[in-house]
């Protein structure tokens, strides 16, 4: 019988796994709460493939500890494959896939939501309310349809945020190195990033990290938006000169910030502080500002999300072990 063994399974992801191993009465499926490291690769043994998902690297010794099984089929649920040891992955003769979507929308969502907030004045709104001060002025907000929101990349989540941006009423502005021909044909397209920084009220940035997005976001740039702008950062911290970001707000050029990934978010983010030295200050400092809404790289994190990243990395894994073609093949390089 074919058996799939799965690591770091979480309690939110066990019923989409028993769901899937239900209609996979072939499939004898396995899990452990515990990461795929070289002392717990033992216990996939006997298994035909491995469903993970983890921060930690996957190192030689970790791979090699499992290729020794006789185990060479990895499905991540996730979509980043930057912590996988690519020579030995391929020295062993892995075959690996990943879920590159999974659900735009939960990440979309997410940002359409805390530039509502942020717009709104919420989380300053809430501080009033829960002290007992109850009244309107000087909280304002300032309504969706009056803002032109500029995106940063119309891939899978930037288009969704577009829709739902213009569903309250916005008007979307949008710039890409690739356009999308239906956009393109809608007339959302501005020339340069230029014309984003200089017409967009809300700045919306949804590009991976590379050489050319690395720290777009500066004090040069800044210094061409608009005064009061908004910037939302759902994407990957690295997008981001963080300090260039709190002189910003410090000096009013920003009217709020929302983050959901920070360049330093490994080790910090996804952990409990509750009684412990929080580790980085300068966090601390933007998590106590009150127009600036820091969430702990949640915007994935959706019912939704979690059992498309469970069901298509089974769904993949059993695809290689069966040797046929998986949905999401990874390049072993
Ligand atoms: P995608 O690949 O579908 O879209 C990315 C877009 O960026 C593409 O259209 C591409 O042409 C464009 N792009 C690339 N380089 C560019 C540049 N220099 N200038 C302008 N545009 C450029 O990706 P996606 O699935 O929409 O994901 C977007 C971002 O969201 C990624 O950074 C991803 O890491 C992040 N993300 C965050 C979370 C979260 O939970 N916060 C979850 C998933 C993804």
């Amino acid at each position: 019988m074919t058996k799939i063994f799965a690591y770091s399974i979480r309690k939110d992801e066990e019923p989409y796994l028993k769901e899937w191993a239900k209609s996979h009465p072939e499939v004898e499926v396995d899990y452990t709460a515990d990461l795929l490291t070289p002392d717990t690769a033992a216990k996939a043994a006997g298994a035909d493939g491995v469903v993970v998902y983890q921060q930690l690297d996957y190192t030689p010794e970790t791979l090699n500890a499992l290729a020794d099984q006789g185990i060479t089929k990895m499905s991540l649920r996730n979509v980043g494959v930057d912590n996988i040891d690519m020579a030995t992955a391929k020295a062993r003769g892995f075959e690996i896939t990943n879920v590159p979507v999974y659900s735009p929308n939960a990440i979309a969502e997410h940002a359409a939501i805390q530039t509502a907030r942020i717009l709104r004045q919420t989380k300053v709104l809430d501080a009033k309310i829960a002290a007992g001060d109850l009244r309107w002025a000087p909280t304002i907000g300032r309504e969706v349809r009056d803002q032109t929101i500029g995106v940063v990349g119309t891939g899978h989540i930037g288009q969704v945020y577009m829709q739902i941006m213009e569903g309250f009423g916005a008007k979307v502005i949008a710039y890409d190195v690739f356009h999308d021909p239906k956009l393109e044909a809608a007339g959302y397209y501005v020339d340069s990033l230029d014309d984003i920084y200089r017409q967009a009220d809300v700045i919306s940035l949804h590009v991976p990290a590379l050489e050319s997005t690395i720290k777009m976001i500066n004090d040069e740039t800044i210094a061409k938006m608009k005064d009061d702008a908004v910037l939302v950062n759902v994407s990957r911290g690295a997008l981001v000169d963080t300090d260039a970001v709190i002189r910003a707000l410090d000096s009013g050029k920003l009217f709020g910030f929302v983050m959901d990934t920070y360049e330093n978010e490994v080790g910090i983010f996804n952990e409990d502080w509750r009684g412990k030295e929080f580790p980085d200050a300068r966090l601390k400092d933007l998590i106590d500002r009150p127009n600036v809404l820091v969430t702990p790289h949640t915007a994935f994190y959706t019912t939704h999300a979690v059992r498309n990243m469970v069901v298509l990395a089974f769904d993949n894994n059993l695809a290689l072990v069966n040797g046929e073609q998986p949905a999401s093949p990874v390049e072993v390089k």
